[in-house]
């Protein structure tokens, strides 16, 4: 009760923070993380620091260890996608650095079978599966988006121009939105030689509209889900790098701190909330606040010489709940 209460001040934001597993062949490495409980909690351990810097807790509205199935997660992200179909906007992030986790989260692991699918399949199966349900008494159309972000400029990744406006596509079963979200992909990648390098430098964004029409009445309702991998969130030494990746750099920094700006404000219930000052936040703007619902996930990589750049996640996840 206290925990909703607290949900509603807090203006529907929700942080869930998810470690990843060692990889296969990550053998004999230390970990950070020294507890994980049943209410969000969550104790890491700093080994270059003494005494209490060495050991911090935090608190979020769930931890996922790294024995997390794709499946657990999704369990505590359902209702939000069901309320998509009730006219809601949902906004959904991952953050975190390189190689924590966040594609993973949001779209499984390379060559994703349906067990492994992540959370933008998942969604999308829930939405025509609810909407197979309700038939008898609405009518949905269910269409896609899908655009990246990158130095501040939006493309779209459904087709082979570069417009401002992503071009929008209804789908009309969970094999449609597979056959698009391939095409985006590919497009992604045809943008640049190192796919890997690029997309850990660009925010992707899968924008799935639902408009429902109730048969009886006629009237309708328009709801929204943003799916954001958001840029690696690791910090780069302006003493190394120059030129495009200087340029890049200081491009996720502004509009990950814009993103934390927005959600902070929306957190603390403050009047102004500064969605101008990024691409980023202005393309979400119709997801973040008002009556909209958002989720973040902050992804963490285990590894004790992560440690620097997982505190500090954990720290702008602290500012934002
Ligand atoms: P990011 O998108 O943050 O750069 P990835 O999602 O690509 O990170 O994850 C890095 C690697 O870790 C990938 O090989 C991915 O398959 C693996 N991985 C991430 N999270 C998990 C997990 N929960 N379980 C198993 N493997 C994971
Ligand atoms: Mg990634």
């Amino acid at each position: 009760k206290l925990h909703n209460e607290l949900q509603e001040l807090k203006g529907n934001i929700r942080v869930y923070c998810r470690i990843r597993p060692f990889l296969p062949g990550q053998t004999g490495k230390q970990s950070i993380i020294e507890y994980i409980g049943e209410n969000g909690e969550l104790v890491v351990l700093n080994p270059s620091k003494q005494g209490k810097e060495g050991r911090r807790s935090f608190k979020f509205n769930k931890v996922y260890g790294p024995t997390a199935t794709q499946a657990e997660v999704f369990v505590d992200t359902q209702p939000l996608i069901q309320s998509v179909l009730d006219g809601f906007n949902v906004c959904i992030f991952a953050y975190g650095q390189t190689g924590s986790g966040k594609t993973y989260t949001m779209t499984g692991p390379d060559g994703a079978t349906e067990n492994d699918w992540g959370v933008n399949y998942r969604a999308l199966n829930d939405l025509f599966h609810i909407s197979q349900v309700r038939k008898s008494t609405f009518t949905y159309e269910i269409s896609v988006q899908m655009m990246e972000i990158y130095n501040e400029q939006v493309r779209d990744l459904l087709s082979s121009d570069a417009v401002p406006d992503a071009s929008i596509q209804v789908v009309n079963s969970p094999s449609d939105v597979l056959e698009l979200m391939d095409t985006g992909l590919k497009n992604r990648a045809r943008s640049s030689t190192a796919l890997n390098e690029r997309s850990s430098r660009s925010h992707s964004i899968v924008t799935i509209h639902a408009r429902a029409v109730d048969l009886k009445s006629g009237s309708s309702l328009h709801g929204s889900l943003h799916l954001v991998d958001l840029a690696g969130s690791e910090r780069v030494d302006r003493s190394e790098v120059t030129g495009d990746r200087l340029k890049e750099a200081q491009h996720i920094n502004k509009s990950l701190s814009a993103l934390g700006d927005v959600i902070s404000a929306l957190a603390q219930k403050s009047a102004h909330v500064p969605y101008r000052n990024s691409k980023l936040t202005q393309v979400l703007q119709s997801s973040l606040g008002g009556h909209a619902k958002t989720l973040m996930f902050v992804q963490l990589n285990p590894d004790v010489t992560s440690c620097s750049e997982s505190i500090s996640t954990l720290k702008f996840a602290e500012r934002v709940s």
